[in-house]
């Protein structure tokens, strides 16, 4: 699901991406600039290998995430209190966003219940 920037305006565009057993939903909403924002949720079950033993088992994810996408390059003047993601070609892959946080989610340290207990 690809979104053209320039298009996004005051009015919330919501989208909705399901990958696997994990959704992800929210908006996108321009903010000032070229920055627009995006506030999203991800939620569902992610199969992931314990840290410890290293046995598959499922995490469960419930995360939310917020922050700026700016059309083009971002010149950071100290003003903007979130994460910045530079968008060079005006676009924003809603899918890919959410495979890079899935790969951050994955990438963090996790333990299964019983190495937990
Ligand atoms: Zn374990």
């Amino acid at each position: 699901m690809r979104i053209v920037l320039r298009k996004v305006t005051k009015t919330p565009l919501d989208f909705e991406v399901i990958s696997d057993e994990i959704t992800f939903k929210g908006f996108l909403e321009y903010h000032n600039a070229k920055l627009i924002l995006l506030k999203a949720s991800i939620n569902g079950t992610l199969q992931k290998s314990c840290d410890i033993c290293a046995q598959d088992f499922y995490l469960e994810v419930n995360e939310n995430i917020e922050f700026f996408i700016n059309d083009g390059i971002f010149e950071d003047d100290g003003s903007v209190e979130l994460d910045v993601v530079e968008s060079l070609d005006g676009n924003v892959d809603i899918q890919e966003l959410l495979n890079s946080e899935i790969e951050l989610i994955r990438s963090d340290y996790h333990s299964c219940d019983n190495c937990k207990n």
